[in-house]
This record gives structure tokens, sequence and C-alpha cells, in this order.
């Protein structure tokens, strides 16, 4: 069998006798041809042909970012020259967490990506008859976002067009919020592709301008949390542009897979579109896999690569992952059950352990606020011995009353995070600068910069 079948749900017993054939033959790639693991797995004294299927992948050690970014190049496979093996092309991760690292897709991985992005559009119903306003901007270092969404329309035979949104500003190719919701109002699209806080400018923009949006049925959203009630909010902004029903089509994008676990329907859990491609299991802190219905680190191992091939490696989420069917559509393959939160979210203030994820969640939920940023810093500048305070900067939306939205989010955060903030009002573009950046940064911690 060579890939699983299309349109059918997929029996968990048939992947897991996928993924043990395609991880038995990654092993002999690594073994031989794979300085990171090569070197791992002679200095420890692992056997390669021990692990003959996903249940033996505890035998090897959990690969960290870290890791990874120390040395990208020794995560490559050494080519052979086999046409499989040649350089495709680079994306790199998008450094929010860490530095940029390079991902090596050789053609057969490119074309391995192609087949992951067919499946995310039949699990989520994106169709070759829909219209796709890819809203990823053009970031300066090659990324999977903006890239993949077009190899998406071109692999499903749909038709695509670029926002084009980007802050290099290099020979002048990329465009700013108006253009942008200019086009994707002549390109009347049916589906909408992109970071939910960009979305919502593009939305926002539209209806300052008048237009309308009557074909939109789908908004699908990956590269950061998407709330129920952001999700609620923004299909409520798009009928208000004229269209009918729409679905938010929640994704959990990764680049390291160049494409994203998605849901079937909203709430479904983040399904993996391509099992025979990559596995996924939440792991503990010793490295074991979770029982079923226990949050863990998520680790992605994959199965089928010619260019960067990674073993076990965390991806800095935690979440709950079930192997079974998937109640709703029947696939097996693992899903993303429960998102809880990125590993390492939370930081001191004042003394409380305070979870950056958990005060967006708060600040955004307070009726009002548009956009919102919250910041810990030094009372006074560079002095570490002035004592740290938490301000949190917020956009309002059109009507809404400072005087009001102001107390609610400082008694909003107090109660939720037991850390009183400062709040100050700012302009949406001063928070998410929406042409420059990908997503906007949440939560910055100016004491970290102040000491170096
Ligand atoms: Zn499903």
């Amino acid at each position: 069998m060579s890939a699983l079948p299309s349109g059918r749900p997929w029996d968990p017993d048939a992947v897991a006798s996928l993924q043990d054939e395609r991880l038995r033959a990654t092993m002999r790639r690594v073994a031989s041809r794979h300085p990171y693991y090569r070197d791992l797995l002679r200095e420890r004294g692992i056997d390669p042909d021990a692990v003959r299927g996903t249940a033996d992948l505890p035998l090897l050690p959990l690969t960290g970012k870290a890791d990874f970014a120390a040395a990208p190049e020794r995560f490559r496979l050494e080519p052979t020259g086999d046409p499989a093996d040649q350089l495709w092309d680079i994306a790199y991760t998008s450094g929010s967490t860490s530095t940029p690292t390079p991902i090596y897709q050789a053609a057969y991985d490119f074309h391995a990506i192609l087949l992951a992005q067919r499946r995310m559009a039949e699990i989520r119903g994106m169709t070759s008859a829909d219209r796709i306003a890819n809203l990823y901007p053009l970031t300066p270092q090659p990324h999977g976002a903006w890239t993949r969404a077009n190899h998406a329309a071109a692999a499903l035979g749909a038709s695509v067009v670029c926002g084009m949104s980007g802050a290099t500003g290099w020979f002048g190719v990329s465009r700013r919020l108006p253009e942008v919701a200019e086009l994707v109002v002549a390109s009347d699209p049916t589906t909408l592709w992109g970071v939910p806080s960009y979305l919502r400018r593009v939305l926002d923009e539209v209806a300052r301008q008048g237009g309308r949006l009557p074909s939109v049925r789908m908004l699908a959203v990956s590269g950061e949390p998407c709330t129920p009630e952001t999700a609620d909010v923004l299909a409520g902004l798009t009928r208000d542009l004229g269209a009918r029903e729409v679905v938010v089509s929640n994704s959990l994008g990764a680049s390291e897979l160049q494409c994203g676990l998605v849901e079937c329907e909203p709430g479904g859990g983040f399904h993996n579109p391509a099992p025979e491609l990559f596995h996924i299991e939440a792991v503990d802190d010793d490295g074991r896999p979770c029982a079923p219905g226990t949050p863990g680190r998520l680790t992605l191992t994959h199965l089928d690569r010619r260019g960067t091939v990674l073993l076990r490696y965390l991806l800095g989420d935690v979440v709950t992952v079930d192997h079974g069917r998937c109640p709703h559509c029947g696939r097996g393959g693992g899903r993303v059950v429960a998102y809880h939160h990125r590993t390492g979210s939370a930081t001191k203030v004042r003394g409380q352990l305070l979870d950056g994820q958990v005060l967006g969640r708060t600040v955004e939920r307070v009726p009002g606020v548009l956009e919102h940023r919250a910041t810990v810093r030094w009372t006074v500048p560079s002095d570490p011995l002035s004592g740290d305070e938490l301000v949190v900067a917020v956009a309002l939306t059109a009507g809404a009353d400072a005087r009001e939205v102001v107390p609610a989010v400082r008694t909003a955060v107090k109660r939720a995070c037991r850390v009183t903030p400062l709040v100050e009002v700012a302009t949406a573009d001063e928070i998410f600068p929406a042409d420059e950046r990908m997503k906007p940064r949440r939560f910055l911690d100016e004491r970290a910069s102040a000491n170096r």
C-alpha cells in the first residue's frame, strides 16, 4: 500500500501497520545517512533494527527544538543522487519561539506535502470549486504558510488569489491592507485562509470600504490559537458582509509538518492529515507515551522523508492525542482532541506565576476589545530593582467606550491572573502592524531584553 485511500475513513489498524512499515524504512535511512541520528544511535548503542514500529519509539530519546536549531544541517539526510533526494525547497520555522531554522524538502518531500495539503482540504471540506484568498503574509524568509496555501490550491485544482501583505518592501511587490481588502472583494472568494487576527483586520477593512463578501463559506485559520469566541466574532463579521453559512475551520500548523492538523468539523479535534507521513504522540516529561486521555507534550516523527528528518521531535505544545477513530468522520491516524497550551508560556510577574495565554484569552473576551498586547517590564526601564509591572494595551472596537472597557479589562485580568495590570488604550495598528507582521505578538517580556 503506497498511501491511505481517499474518501474513505482510515482504519486505525491499517494506519498503524503502514506507519510501522514506514518507520522501519526511515530507521534504515537515518542509520546510514542522517548525521545527527546516526551519531546518536551509535553513541547510545541503540540498534536501529530494534525499532520495529511506533510502539518502539520510546527506545529513542526525544529531540528538542534547541537540538534541531543548533545544527539543522545535521538533521538532513545525505543525498544519494536519486532524483527523489534532490533539493526542492527550503522553508524556515517562523521564529516566534526560536531562531528561524531551515527545513529541507527533497523533491519526494514536496510531492508528499502536496498529498498532505490535498488531504487537509478533504478533511475540512475545501474543494476544487473553491476560490481561495491566501491572506498569509509574504515573509522575508520562505515560510510554509504563504507558500503551502498556494501549493494546496495547485494540488486541489482550486483558484487562489494572494493578499501579499509583507514587511520587506523589497521591489514594492507587497500590498497594504486597503489594497488587500479591495483585491479580496474583487476576487469574490469562497475561502479566506490566514491568521485569525489578520483575517479580522481584512474583514474590518472590507466593511470600512463598504465592500461585500457574499460567497465566503469558510474561514480557514492557523498560526495562533482561535478560541470559540474569536471564531464567532470572525463568522459574524463575515456574515455582516453578506455571507450566509460560514464555517471557521481551525488548524494546528507546524513548519516541521509543512501542513497542518485540521478539523473535520468545528471542535472535532485536529486530525493528522497524512498518517503515512507523520506519527504524532503525546508524551510525559520522561518521554513515555501518555495514557489515553492524558495531556502530554506533542511529539512528531517523520515516517517517509528524504530531506530534513525529525524523530520524536517536541513541537512545543501540550495536548491530548487520541489514536482511535474520530466519532465524527471515522478517520484514524491520530487527532489532537484537546489543545492545552504552548510549553513555557508562563512567567513570574510580581512573584505571581502568569500564563501569557490565559491572560490573552481573558483580555480577548472583554467586550469592546479589538486588539490587545501585554508587556511585562521593569517599572523603571533597565532597573530590575524597581520591580516589575504588567501593562495591557488594548485597541477598541468601533463605538466602544474606553471608560467602560479599561476598568473591565483591569478587573478581568486581576480575577483570572491575580496580577493587577496598568491598562492603556492604543490603536489597532500600534499593537498589530498588520502590513508588517505575520501575527501579533500578544505577550512581551521586556525584562529579558533589558538584562542583555
Ligand atoms: Zn473527524
